[in-house]
């Protein structure tokens, strides 16, 4: 659909949604819509935005570090831990 179904207006570029009436232009404008905002949401450029937008910032970015976390494979969460046991180490000595 080129025009909004509700106000009329032409559709702006690639822009899924009416911009004054925030409706979408078609029914397969939400599915893709709603696929961008998947795949958005699973990239580092998303979740800032994510936090970015949110009201309460810190709790946003909580539960992003806590996702990010859930989705570390546990390899990685021992690499992690032995990087941080090893400045651990080298940092506490010079106190
Ligand atoms: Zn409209």
């Amino acid at each position: 659909m080129k025009n909004c179904p509700q106000c009329g207006q032409p559709r702006l570029g690639e822009a899924f949604k009416c911009p004054s009436c925030d409706v979408f232009y078609s029914q397969l404008d939400e599915l893709l819509y709603a696929e961008q905002q998947k795949q958005e949401s699973q990239t580092l450029k998303g979740t800032l935005k994510r936090i970015r937008a949110a009201e309460d910032r810190s709790q946003a970015l909580r539960a992003a570090l806590k996702t990010l976390w859930l989705n570390t494979p546990l390899k990685t969460k021992i690499v992690i831990w032995t990087l941080i046991a090893f400045v651990f180490v080298l940092v506490v000595p010079v106190f």
